[in-house]
């Protein structure tokens, strides 16, 4: 019994050496896998533009019908994307969520994508609906939010001109 008792300390003494394994979660955290599925953003392109357009393909593609998306007309005096239409209501329910990405890969334009951000919390079933206001990324320094001002004819295209379409 008493070697069992001294072997118990030993490995108890051996571990008071060893650098901890765990971390001071929230204030500090551990970086996530490249390849990790966290909370969506919606992006923008660096002028501000919404890269969203409204065509509910990530919806339809979604297999737990977690993605509510409703479009409205742009006009060159409040443009909110490049071509005809925008997302006036985007809607993901992160209670339905199963992170498999079928948006993303749907999404004509890489306008939605599943972030690093894994802290979702919320205290009732509504707070779980996130809308789009907090899923548009912001804009950077400088750069104007949307809807914007612009110049007739210049966004005619809601995909980008692609330069090969292998890229
Ligand atoms: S990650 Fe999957 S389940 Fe979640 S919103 Fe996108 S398509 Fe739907
Ligand atoms: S996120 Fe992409 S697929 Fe979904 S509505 Fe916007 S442009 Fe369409």
């Amino acid at each position: 019994m008493l070697r069992e008792l001294a072997r118990g300390l030993g490995t108890t003494l051996k571990m008071m050496f060893e650098k901890p394994v765990t971390i001071q979660y929230p204030e500090e955290k551990r970086p996530v896998k490249p390849r990790f599925r966290g909370r969506h953003v919606l992006k923008r392109y660096d002028n501000g533009m919404e890269k969203c357009i409204g065509c509910a393909l990530c919806a339809a593609a979604c297999p737990a019908d977690a993605i509510f998306v409703e479009s409205a007309e742009n006009t060159d005096a409040e443009r909110y994307s490049p071509g005809e239409r925008y997302a006036s209501t985007y809607e993901i329910n992160m209670l339905r969520c199963i992170y498999c990405g079928f948006c993303e890969d749907a999404c004509p334009t890489e306008a939605i994508v599943l972030g690093d951000n894994y802290e979702l919390s919320f205290t009732d079933r509504h707070q779980a609906i996130y809308p789009k206001e907090m899923l548009l990324e912001p804009v950077t320094e400088g750069v104007k939010p949307t809807p914007q001002k612009v110049e007739p004819g210049v966004y005619t295209r809601s995909v980008p001109e692609m330069k090969n379409p292998q890229d």
